[in-house]
Parts: C-alpha cells; structure tokens; sequence
C-alpha cells in the first residue's frame, strides 16, 4: 500500500484515478482548488478512511509524506483554459515546480498528465513522442500549450539535475462519466445538446479530426505508466487511435441518442487543431497497454451518465 497525491484529483481524469487507486489498496490524497473539479465527482469517496481531500491551490508550495504524485492539476477544456490563461500557465509551472519540489524532497515518483497539445497542429501523422510539435506560441491556446511544455521541461530538468524519479504522459482526447456538463469540451457539449434537443455546434466545417479515448483505458494507462521501471521516463502517447472528424462524432451521437437536434456550424476557434491521432507503438511496448474500449460503447456509457445529470 502506498500514499499517492493526486493533484486535480476531483476533476473529470483525477476522480476516477482516485477511485482506481483506492481500490487497489492505496491512501490516497486528493488535491484541489476546485476551478473545474467538484465535490460531487468524489462525494462517494469522502467516508473512506484511505482517502483524504485537501482544499489548496498548486501554485503555492504543499508539503506532504507521499510515495507516488499524479500531477493533474489544470483546466483541461478550451473554454476553461482560455478563460484565466495567465492562471493556466501559472498553474502548469507553478505546480510543475511544487510538485516536483515536494517529489524531490520526499523522494516520490511523479507523473505529468501532459497533452497531444505540445504537438500543436501537427504537420506529423499520426504524432509520434519525436515529434516536437507546431505550437503556436502567442496564440489564445498557447497558455495551456505552451504551460504543458514549460512543464515537461521542467519534469526532464528536475530529473537530469536532481535526479527526481519522474514519468511523462501526453494524453489524447479523452471522454466518460464525470465530465461537467458545461465543461465545454466536443463529447460533452455535444451529449448535453443532443439530450436538451439543442443545435448541435460544430466549429468549422467539422472536417477537424480528434481520436477519443474512454476514461477507464486512460486510467489504466496512467498506472501502467506510474508503474514502470525507474529509469523510463517516457513521454508516452496515451490515446484511443480510432480517428473520427468531429461532424461524424456530431452524427453519431445524434443517432445514440435518437435526438432531433440540428448540426449548426460556427466559427472555427484560432488555432483549432486540424487533425490528431496517436502513434501508442510506445504504450503498447513499454506499457503492455491499449484502448480497448470502443467509440460507441464509450459513448453509450457517457450518454447514461449525462442522461442522470442533466
Ligand atoms: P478537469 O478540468 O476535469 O480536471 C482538472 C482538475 O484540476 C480540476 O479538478 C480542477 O479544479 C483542478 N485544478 C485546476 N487548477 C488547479 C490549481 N491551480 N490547483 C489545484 N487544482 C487545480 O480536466 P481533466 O480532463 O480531468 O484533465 C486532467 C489533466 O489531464 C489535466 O492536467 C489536463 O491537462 C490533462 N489532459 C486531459 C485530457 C482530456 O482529454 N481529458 C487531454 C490531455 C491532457
Ligand atoms: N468543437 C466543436 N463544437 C463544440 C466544441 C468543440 O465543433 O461545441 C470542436 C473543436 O473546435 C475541436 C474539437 O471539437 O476541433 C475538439 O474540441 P475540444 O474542445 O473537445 O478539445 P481540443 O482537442 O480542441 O482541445
């Protein structure tokens, strides 16, 4: 049994992975400020004595006994990143630093949840971990982009100078249960509107392309990933490869949901990605891991769920 810290632990990816952890045995420890997380996705996990919440914001220091951190503490949707991005990239350095300064003094393995977003609009495809990505430096993603990459940065300095045990994973779309319903992000826009019988908002002409990957196979990669060898370090491409534009994702879950809500278009947000899909060569050899999940199974279970909730 082992005391891990969770930072963003009671957001949509760090509720599940408290979940996860707690039943195989660990103390968990659930860090958050609460920006996009919510009690309620671990309101089930409160009356667990292994399982501890602590209020607090990353960009300042924490010190705590632990043996593993999962850093993944930030706002992970466009709408939410882009709201307060001098605190986005703030909390993508700040916390990079905290965390590794607190891995560093108690001796803990960290795991970084980077992002497909260090590819930027990739020119690569499908993207590789050599790639090094077309990241728009000053644009109106650049302070998540930008802040991932300051932080893997960061991850490989700490390693190199202070020999901190640390794992990087880039992690591609991912959609489930527990995504808040004003998160913003294509999946649940898209599942909210369909249910409420609202358009449909596609950006652009839809002919974007995204790889959707269900919650539990991301949460199995990140502890695959958190229980690798020392000496591995990645960064690992976690992602689902099954390539979908954003219009088939649009018509798809209109039929799921035997809904009559109209595709609308809208303008396409700067800098919107035009394709995206993982080469995971990598996870599947150092990990043993893949999706195995697929697309409309996920989305049958994240439609129940948002059925419950809205
Ligand atoms: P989320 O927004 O649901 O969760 C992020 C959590 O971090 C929230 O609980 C939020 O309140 C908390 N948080 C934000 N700023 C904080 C701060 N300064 N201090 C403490 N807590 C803070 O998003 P998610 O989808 O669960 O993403 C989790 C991590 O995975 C993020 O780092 C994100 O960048 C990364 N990621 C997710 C995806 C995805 O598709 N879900 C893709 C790539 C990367
Ligand atoms: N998107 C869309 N309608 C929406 C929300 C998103 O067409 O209501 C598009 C968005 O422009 C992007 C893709 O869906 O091309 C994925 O967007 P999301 O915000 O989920 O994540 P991203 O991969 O862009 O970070």
């Amino acid at each position: 049994m082992k005391r891990i810290l969770i930072t963003g632990g009671a957001g949509f990816l760090g509720s599940h992975l408290c979940e996860h952890l707690l039943a195989q045995g660990h103390d968990i420890i659930c860090l958050d400020n609460f920006f996009t997380g919510s009690k309620n996705n671990i309101l089930h996990l409160l009356s667990n004595p292994h399982f501890e919440l602590i209020r607090h914001d990353i960009i300042n220091p924490i010190f705590l006994e632990v043996e593993e951190i999962y850093n993944l503490a930030c706002p992970a949707s466009p709408v939410h990143y882009q709201y307060n991005p001098i605190k986005t990239i703030k909390t993508n350095v700040m916390g990079a630093i905290n965390t590794l300064g607190l891995a560093k003094r108690v001796r803990a393995t960290i795991l970084q949840a980077s992002t497909s977003e260090v590819y930027g609009d990739p020119e690569v495809h499908p993207q590789k971990e050599d790639y090094w990505g077309r990241v728009n430096p000053i644009g109106i993603r650049s302070c998540y982009d930008e802040g991932k990459r300051a932080a893997e940065c960061l991850m490989m300095d700490y390693h190199r100078q202070n020999h901190v045990n640390i794992k990087i994973v880039r992690i591609f779309n991912t959609y489930g249960p527990r995504m808040a319903p004003d998160d913003g992000r294509v999946v649940s826009n898209f599942i909210v509107q369909a249910l409420r019988g609202e358009d449909i908002t596609v950006f652009g002409d839809g002919s974007q392309t995204r790889s959707f990957c269900y919650v539990d196979d991301m949460i199995d990669g990140l502890i695959r990933m958190m229980g690798t060898p020392k000496g591995f370090l990645g960064p690992v491409n976690l992602g689902n490869p099954a390539e979908f534009t954003i219009l088939e994702l649009a018509e798809i879950l209109i039929r799921m949901t035997g809904s009559r809500a109209k595709i609308v278009f809208k303008p396409l947000p700067q800098d919107d990605p035009t394709q995206r899909k993982p080469d995971i060569t990598l996870a599947q050899k150092k990990l043993g891991w893949q999706p195995r999940v697929p697309l409309e199974e996920g989305l049958a279970k994240t439609i129940e769920y948002f059925r419950g909730v809205i």
